[in-house]
């Protein structure tokens, strides 16, 4: 079987190769910007240059396209962009389709995968039909570490850009990534006021940690940068110990902190849902525990 994968983001694409490879022989997909990385690939049997940058979605649509027809599985990555460009190529090219595929086997020439649903409630086994598309979820495939090699192959696309890069200005960084951090402070609506934060802030500097928040602090109050958010439309993240502050525990938050390794959960409702969910609950209102518990850490250092 032929598996094309890309990805916007390279260490993502390493993953999509260990995926795409349980399955059949695999062939990169390399955007303009990302050609210098070839060196490093390892696990795919060829790797496609196309001279298209990652920022253009257009002409990556097209070239994917144009290459999609000598290719039984197209696989992309779970991030934004990349569930941005999955849902265009399966409409264009009308194939099956799955997202947040967590793993994949081949059985009697069907697909079948795993991937969250019900809010990350539950695991569904699917099966689909060849050809189709599929996004696979960050850090379920270990990237490949064998020596191998690779033919390469270069491509040329029409500009389909409809508009012109005037300047590029880098996010700004928020220090360790939510996912990589051992300590995260989850905030949650509980916090009355922007500037209220800063106790999340401070709890997580006791840690070394960093702090996330729910999603209607970041999307809808635009508090905290969109990187921030938790959950299943945001960062899923594993650390070692998360603190839940103020944020009631829907499933859409609550599927994004189960790899964690010990949730501790502060909330002035005894009925609060992520009491469900922590391994210590503390039914308290976040003002008048979170500077206790501050000044006591302080004083224990
Ligand atoms: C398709 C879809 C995807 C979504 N994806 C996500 C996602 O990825 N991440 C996400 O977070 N949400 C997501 N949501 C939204 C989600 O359903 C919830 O609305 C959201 O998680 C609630 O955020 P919250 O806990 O901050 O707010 P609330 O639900 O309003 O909870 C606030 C909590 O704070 C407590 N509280 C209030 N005052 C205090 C105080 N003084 N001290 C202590 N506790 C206090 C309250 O008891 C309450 O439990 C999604 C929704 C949809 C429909």
């Amino acid at each position: 079987m032929n598996v094309l994968v890309f990805s916007h983001y390279f260490e993502l694409a390493k993953e999509l190769i260990s995926a795409g490879s349980r399955v059949g022989d695999v062939s990169l997909l390399l955007s303009s910007d990302q050609r210098d990385r070839e060196g490093e690939v390892k696990g795919a049997r060829r790797v496609i240059i196309c001279d298209v940058s990652s920022d253009d979605q257009s002409g990556l649509l097209n070239a994917i396209i144009s290459l999609a027809k000598d290719y039984d599985l197209l696989i992309f990555s779970s991030d934004k962009r990349g569930r941005e460009l999955i849902g265009q190529v399966a409409q264009k090219l009308e194939r099956a389709v799955a997202t947040e595929v967590s793993s994949l086997s081949l059985s009697n020439g069907k697909l079948i995968i795993e991937r969250m649903t019900y809010g990350g409630k539950a695991i569904s086994v699917e099966e689909l039909s060849l050809p189709a598309a599929i996004s696979i979820q960050k850090g379920k495939f270990k990237p490949l570490d064998a020596d191998s090699t690779h033919e390469t192959l270069h491509c040329k696309f029409e500009a389909a850009r409809s508009y012109e890069v005037v300047e590029r200005r880098p996010k700004p960084k928020l220090g360790i990534p939510l996912d990589k951090a051992d300590v995260v402070v989850a905030a949650g609506r509980g916090f009355k006021r922007k500037e209220d934060l800063k106790l999340a802030q401070e709890l997580a500097e006791l840690f070394n940690g960093v702090v996330g928040s729910t999603r209607p602090l970041a999307a809808d109050l635009k508090w905290v940068p969109e990187e921030s958010w938790i959950g299943i439309s945001g960062v899923r993240i594993a650390p070692k110990l998360l603190f839940v502050v103020g944020a009631s525990g829907q499933q859409q938050f609550s599927a994004g902190i189960i790899d964690s390794k010990v949730i501790v959960a502060i909330n002035n409702d005894p009925g609060a849902p992520i009491f469900e969910n922590s391994d210590y609950g503390i039914v308290k209102d976040l003002y008048e525990f979170l500077p206790a518990l501050i000044k006591r850490l302080r004083e224990l250092r």
